[in-house]
């Protein structure tokens, strides 16, 4: 399969797509991102990189951190989890309060705000220094020991993020949350704030697309099982209220996030991601869903 003119054959296609979204501004920081960049990178089970673009920058990944926190959390406590949390798409905005409250304080999946802060209460039980933890793992994962949290990003949410510290003192109330909302929402915010670039993100997100192991070390994260049911949760769930576009357009496990990045692995092959921070309504990437409906188009690869 011949990647790399695939790739190029992407760019080229999504740049009608130009200035189609917008750039999130609900955490002033991430207002700041240049909103014409665009990069992608796939990398293969076997170590072979191709990149397009802006694929080496580093941006705010967001939601998509929220993959590394039920990532560690399986690890830790496996399906205990799911006493917490569910795993049904939500159908909802990822920030709903309503969904919440008719639920009673147990969050429909840890894709969701309320799931992932659930799931950052977990760690902090499981850590001693969850916040360091969690990056730590995105080192391991995508083999760079440089990769920081960027302070800006998670300051400036801090400052901005009343309907996440709503949604934490929402479980508080019903008993869902053990540590305390100041803390929990600390350590969510850096995990958000993580600044990963393409092909960062593409190693990082390697070994849910190989069983759970880690291709380059030979190193197993997750069981063969619990590597199954993260993409399943992926898959349905990754996306928001827009988890059966992304299933419809492209076919493959993934998780978005508001800083315009979509990372999203082809079982047994490879893992893709992609960066344009234009988003939709939703809090998806618009060129980002395109390229990775290009993509899966293009080289007939899809889990369907
Ligand atoms: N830090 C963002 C928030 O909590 C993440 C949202 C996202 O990327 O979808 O609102």
């Amino acid at each position: 399969m011949d990647y790399q003119r695939i790739l190029d054959e992407i760019t080229r296609e999504a740049a009608a797509l130009s200035g189609v979204g917008r750039v999130a501004s609900y955490i002033p920081e991430l207002a700041k991102a240049p909103p014409d960049r665009f990069g992608m990178a796939l990398i293969t089970l076997d170590g072979q990189v191709f990149t397009t673009g802006d694929a080496s920058e580093r941006f705010s990944i967001q939601s998509i951190s929220k993959v590394f926190l039920l990532t560690l959390a399986i690890r830790q406590i496996g399906e205990q989890l799911f006493e917490r949390v569910g795993r049904e798409p939500s159908g909802n905005p990822f920030n709903s309060l309503v969904q919440l409250e008719y639920e009673r304080g147990i969050p429909r999946n840890p894709f969701i705000n309320a799931g992932a802060l659930v799931v950052t209460d977990v760690l902090l039980a499981q850590f001693s220094n969850a916040r360091q933890e969690v990056l730590e793992f995105a080192r391991h994962l995508s083999a760079c020991p440089d990769l920081e949290y960027d302070a800006a990003v998670a300051g400036s949410e801090q400052a901005s993020g009343f309907t996440n510290a709503a949604l934490a003192n929402y479980l508080k109330s019903h008993g869902n949350l053990r540590h305390r909302v100041e803390t929990v929402l600390e350590v969510y915010f850096h995990a958000c704030s993580l600044a990963m670039s393409c092909v960062e993100l593409a190693r990082a997100f390697l070994f849910l697309a190989n069983h759970g192991v880690l291709p380059a070390m030979g190193e197993r994260l997750l069981t063969v099982s619990q590597t199954k049911r993260l993409n399943a949760i992926l898959l349905t769930c990754g996306f928001y209220d827009e988890a059966g576009e992304f299933a419809f357009r492209v076919g493959l496990p993934g998780k978005s996030g508001v800083g315009g990045g979509i990372a999203a692995v082809m079982p047994g092959r490879w893992a893709a991601t992609v960066w344009s921070p234009e988003i939709n309504c939703y809090g998806n990437s618009v060129r980002g869903m395109k390229a990775l409906e290009l993509l899966t188009t293009l080289t007939g690869e899809s889990i369907f």
